[in-house]
């Protein structure tokens, strides 16, 4: 079962200057993370129940960098947290969905995630995530 949005991902040249806009709405960034595995800084603005993940590239061959040369800045991905991860991704391989991720994968704080890939999903890459301590 998903239970909510955990965050929306944006492809941005610029954290500070996507930011700017949010921070007009009232919003800010609540947290900052780099993934040196993925070469990517990833900032998020907390929104009610959900979050705003602004993403940056920090080398010019990370994935990020290669999204934004191909596409643009904007939507990336939705991350979708759910109860029980390995339980949507059996059902969703019985339907015959293209998962990028065949099992589960650890997210930034512990998650366990998986990604499914644009193709079954009307267009956009779609993350699935389990958080672990419960909640958060
Ligand atoms: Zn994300």
């Amino acid at each position: 079962m998903v239970r909510k949005i955990a965050h929306v991902g944006i492809a941005t040249n610029s954290i500070a200057e996507a930011a700017r806009f949010y921070e007009l709405l009232g919003l800010r960034v609540n947290w900052a993370e780099i993934h040196t595995d993925q070469k990517v800084k990833a900032a998020f603005l907390s929104v009610g129940e959900s979050a705003l993940e602004l993403l940056e590239a920090t080398e010019p061959d990370s994935p990020i960098a290669r999204f934004l040369k191909k596409r643009g800045a904007g939507l990336h991905h939705i991350t979708l947290e759910v109860e029980e991860i390995e339980e949507e991704l059996r059902k969703l391989r019985e339907n015959d969905i293209a998962l990028i991720n065949e099992t589960p994968v650890r997210g930034a704080d512990g998650s366990l995630v998986a990604f499914i890939h644009p193709s079954s999903t009307g267009g956009v890459l779609v993350e699935l995530s389990q958080s672990v301590e419960g909640d958060g």
